[in-house]
């Protein structure tokens, strides 16, 4: 099933943080977001996942099922999933409980043998540990937890908030490999991040987000290989104002 977002605003009292962003994401494709701090990225993904704090208006879609303001679970039982930034996970539960809540919706409860199979294929680990407390465990094995619980949930659309955050750069290849995974199985993924490098080189398309607006939107290969991008984004040397201009023809 296909996302598609037209429009998308998003207003926290009189300052706008998104102004109209349209985007898709398709099944069995991983679309990178990449922006500065403030520039609107969270908001759109807690817009989409029905828990943003902001005034919303625009089209979110869902292979033909509306989702603009619906409820959070309303949202989930459509099969779009979201870890958010810091996970989202319940720390004072086990691996398993947390798994399994992650199973409550009406759609994933026929498929949580299936779901859980495959969870445990992509992380062994967390039938190891499916009784270790999650605040025990470390960044990566939490990360683990929070992408099996929104697996659980039997998603077609898997979005991620910075889940490389605070990742030894080990890990966060690790998770970039295993969100590779998950599209193999072809689940369309929507990923904000900070690490620009190691997610273009697993994405399949790139937005860029600037001040609210999408600046940009390429395949993720032009991306990585675009000076402006390279410049803004890869460490690839100072942001001049030409890039800046630059950047808006990616
Ligand atoms: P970061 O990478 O720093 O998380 P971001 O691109 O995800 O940034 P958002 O978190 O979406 O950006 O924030 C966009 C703008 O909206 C910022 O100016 C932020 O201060 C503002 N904003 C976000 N959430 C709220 C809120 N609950 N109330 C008021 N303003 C908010």
């Amino acid at each position: 099933m296909m996302l598609t977002i037209e429009n998308l605003t998003v207003s926290y009292g009189l300052h706008r943080a998104l102004g109209g962003v349209s985007l898709t994401v398709s099944p069995g494709e991983i679309v990178v977001m990449l922006g500065a701090n403030g520039a609107g990225k969270s908001s759109l993904l807690r817009a989409v996942a029905g828990i943003c704090e902001g005034d919303t208006s625009g089209r979110i879609d869902l292979s033909g099922k509306d989702l603009l303001s619906r409820k959070p679970d309303e949202i989930v039982e459509a099969g779009i999933a979201f870890v958010p930034e810091g996970r989202g996970i319940f720390g004072d539960l086990s691996v398993w409980e947390n798994l399994m809540l992650g199973a409550y919706s009406q759609r994933a409860r026929a498929a949580k043998q299936d779901n859980l199979a495959a969870v445990l294929e992509l992380f062994p680990k967390l039938a190891e540990r499916k009784t270790q407390i999650a605040r025990t465990m470390s960044g990566g094995e939490q990360q683990m937890v929070a992408i099996g619980r929104a697996m659980m949930s039997n998603p077609e659309i898997l979005m991620l908030d910075e889940p490389s955050l605070g990742l030894s750069p080990l890990l966060s290849k690790e998770l970039f490999g295993n969100l590779s995974k998950i599209r193999a199985t072809g689940m369309g993924v929507l990923l904000v991040e900070q690490n620009a490098k190691q997610s273009l080189a697993i994405a399949d398309r790139g937005y860029l987000i600037e001040n609210g607006e999408i600046t940009g939107e390429n395949a993720a290969q032009a991306m990585l290989n675009d000076p402006a991008v390279q410049a803004a984004y890869l460490g690839g040397g100072a942001q001049t104002e030409h890039t800046q201009k630059e950047r808006t023809n990616v």
